[in-house]
C-alpha cells in the first residue's frame, strides 16, 4: 500500500512538474523545486526497477572547460586583468600586483580586495602562493586569507617551520577551527584552496538560525571536515552573527609585507 501511495505521489510531482512547464534543461535553475526526496520506509521493495528513478537530470558540466575551470564555473581571475575586483575599503579599482605570469600579489597596506559580485553557497577553488625568500615569523610571515562572504576566514599563510597558535595556522578557519593536518607544500611553490561553503541563514528578527559550514581541503587533502563557522573570525573577541544576505570573496592584505600571490580563481554557485 506504501509503495503504491509512493508511486502516485511520484506520479502527480511529475504531473505537477509538466503542467508548470518545466523541462529537462530547467533543472540548474530549479533544482530545489523538482528533487524527489525518496523516502526508504514501508514494505521494501523487490524488484530492481522499483529503485531505480530518471529525473531530475543533473546538468552536463565539461569538468576541463577553458583553461582547465569547469564549464559552469565563474572565472573570478585568470590573470589577465581585475575585472571581477574592487578595493574593500572604497570600490576603487583594485591596485594589488598584476604579474606576467597570470598571478597576483598583495600590494602591502594598500587594504583588502574584493569581488564585485555576491555569493551565497559556493564551491571555491583557488590558488596561493608564499614567497620563497621568507621574512617575518609567526603570523607575520606571509600572512593573507580568503573570506567568504566578505567575514568568514580561511587563512592564508607560510607555516613551513613557522609555528604559530594552531587556530590561527595555514588552512585554519581563524580562531575557530584548527585544520586536520598542515598540508602546505615548501614555499614559494603554489597551493590549492578547494572550498565547499553554505552560508548562515537568518530570520527577519535577524537572528542565525542556521550556522555557515564549510569543507576546505588543501593541495587535495581534506583539512576542514564540514566544520560549522561560529561566526566572524576576527583577531580580538568572540565570533559575532551580524544578519547578512550574500556577500563577497575577499583577500586580505595583512599589512605586513606579506607578499602573497593568487592564481587562478573560480567559484561554482550551489
Ligand atoms: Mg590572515
Amino acid at each position: 500500500m506504501r509503495i503504491l501511495l509512493f508511486g502516485v505521489v511520484a506520479v502527480l510531482m511529475v504531473s505537477c512538474k509538466e503542467q508548470s512547464g518545466l523541462k529537462e534543461s530547467d533543472t540548474s535553475q530549479n533544482t530545489d523545486q523538482i528533487i524527489v526526496h525518496k523516502e526508504y520506509t514501508g514494505v521494501e521493495p523487490t524488484k530492481p526497477e522499483d529503485t531505480e528513478w530518471y529525473e531530475p537530470v543533473p546538468p552536463t558540466v565539461a569538468p576541463y572547460g577553458q583553461n582547465g575551470v569547469p564549464s559552469d564555473a565563474i572565472v573570478l581571475f585568470d590573470g589577465s586583468n581585475f575585472d571581477e575586483w574592487i578595493m574593500l575599503n572604497d570600490s576603487t579599482e583594485v591596485s594589488w600586483h598584476l604579474n606576467d605570469d597570470g598571478s597576483m600579489t598583495v600590494k602591502d597596506t594598500v587594504g583588502d580586495i574584493r569581488t564585485k559580485r555576491n555569493f551565497g553557497d559556493i564551491q571555491l577553488h583557488i590558488e596561493w602562493r608564499s614567497p620563497a625568500d621568507t621574512k617575518g615569523e609567526g603570523q607575520s610571515r606571509a600572512n593573507s586569507g580568503v573570506f567568504l562572504q566578505g567575514r568568514y576566514e580561511v587563512q592564508v599563510l607560510d607555516n613551513n617551520n613557522n609555528d604559530t597558535y594552531v587556530n590561527g595556522q595555514v588552512a585554519s578557519i581563524y580562531k575557530q577551527h584548527v585544520p586536520l593536518v598542515k598540508a602546505s607544500v615548501p614555499s614559494g611553490e603554489w597551493n590549492t584552496y578547494d572550498i565547499v561553503y553554505h552560508a548562515p541563514e537568518f530570520n527577519t528578527n535577524g537572528d542565525k538560525t542556521k550556522s555557515a559550514v564549510i569543507t576546505v581541503l588543501h593541495n587535495g587533502v581534506l583539512v576542514q571536515d564540514h566544520v560549522e563557522i561560529k561566526g566572524t573570525t576576527p583577531y580580538e573577541g568572540w565570533p559575532k552573527n551580524p544578519p547578512h544576505g550574500k556577500g563577497p570573496l575577499r583577500l586580505q592584505d595583512h599589512g605586513d609585507n606579506s607578499r602573497v600571490s593568487y592564481r587562478n580563481i573560480w567559484i561554482r554557485e550551489l
